[in-house]
């Protein structure tokens, strides 16, 4: 199979199947070409059903997971998003492709600028990159009107409550290392409404308000 029919395969069988149906969702993934985020000798993978690893002991995330954690931001395409964990960029490259502008934080320098190429590559240009401890969120952008974390702390950072905007969505795994909760959190005012959602394992955010 070509990666465009795999692409297809992976919408169908593994997005649509259990549950997606954000239609912009499904289709800017199923679009991306995603064999471009992978390592080059897990390409023939990249359409797995599972992480892969990208090297430097981090992973790229489970299509599933992607769509999931980004349909649950229930982007419009006005919004200004903070991602902590660039990793590979393949999550990155589906914000920015759903949302007006995308900052996007890695503790990992070598993978920030790999991202960095990689989406440059395919001309997502709305996206701005910093190396730095993501705990802390990039406060210089703030309020930001969705909040994505793809790695877990064993509670919600402080941080990123405070630069989440009035209204806006924050999507993150908590818990202890291994095994965590995705929750959602949304902004009312001084209000943070916090809902658990399922259980998730995913690498961890290490940092002042992380592990
Ligand atoms: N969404 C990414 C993808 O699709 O490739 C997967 C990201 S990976 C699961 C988590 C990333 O979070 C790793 O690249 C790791 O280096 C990064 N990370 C961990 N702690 C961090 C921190 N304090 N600030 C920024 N990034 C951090």
């Amino acid at each position: 199979m070509s990666f465009e029919q795999q692409r297809a395969w992976m919408v169908q069988t593994q997005l649509e199947h259990w549950g997606i149906h954000d239609r912009r969702v499904l289709q800017v993934m199923g679009a991306l070409p995603r064999e471009r985020f992978v390592p080059p000798g897990e390409r023939s993978s990249a359409y797995y059903d599972g992480a892969l690893p990208i090297g430097d002991e981090q992973t790229i995330s489970q299509p599933y997971v992607v769509a999931h954690m980004t349909e649950l931001l229930a982007l419009q395409g006005t919004e200004k998003v903070l991602e902590i964990g660039t990793g590979s960029g393949y999550q990155t490259a589906v914000l920015g492709r759903l949302a007006a502008q995308v900052f996007t934080v890695e503790r990992i320098a070598s993978l920030s600028q790999r991202a960095a190429r990689i989406l440059a590559e395919l001309e997502i240009d709305n996206v701005h990159y910093f190396v730095g401890d993501g705990s802390l969120g990039w406060p210089e952008h703030a309020p930001y009107e969705a909040i994505l974390v793809t790695c877990a702390a064993p509670r919600v950072p402080v941080p990123l409550l405070e630069q989440l905007a009035d209204g806006g969505r924050m999507v993150t795994p908590v818990g202890p290392r291994g095994a965590q909760t995705l929750v959602r959190v949304i902004r009312t005012g001084e209000t943070f409404k916090e809902e658990q959602l399922s259980a998730v394992a995913f690498v961890p955010l290490i940092g002042q308000y992380g592990w």
